[in-house]
């Protein structure tokens, strides 16, 4: 079982199941997203299934792409996950309670990385999505 929540507590959540696809991405809009050098981030493996079990109505969601929405608690503003048409698509790492039982696989969007930012760790990077330079 994973768990996990916000800074302020008011939200918690548990998934039982997995996160697959752990990655970090460097765009201009992950770092504003997530306040910081990139995402940290994970999907909800298939079968997983995600609960909120604590503060479900101090999730505030902002839309940021057509579908897709950032979800976050109203009180402190922890990013807690990505909402793909409603549905919780995948969690920040940050808010996840000890080991989320994934890594970071990936650096993504390398090229448009802060000027700030030292991108540690042997993960693969790429300038833009796997397999799109290439
Ligand atoms: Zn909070
Ligand atoms: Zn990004």
């Amino acid at each position: 079982m994973i768990t996990g929540g916000c800074f302020c507590g008011t939200v918690r959540y548990e998934l039982e199941g997995s996160l697959r696809n752990g990655r970090a991405c460097h765009c201009s809009r992950c770092r504003k997203a997530f306040s910081g050098a990139s995402s940290a981030y994970a999907e909800l493996a298939e079968g997983s299934v995600f609960t909120w079990t604590a503060g479900a109505d101090s999730v505030t969601r902002y839309e940021s792409a057509e579908g897709w929405a950032l979800g976050f608690c109203s009180h402190c503003g922890s990013s807690l996950c990505g909402l793909f048409n409603g549905d919780v698509h995948g969690l920040t790492l940050g808010c996840v309670d000890g080991d989320p039982g994934v890594a970071i696989e990936t650096h993504i969007f390398v090229d448009s990385k802060a000027p700030w930012d030292h991108i540690g760790g042997d993960a693969p990077q790429f300038a833009e999505r796997p397999g799109a330079n290439e």
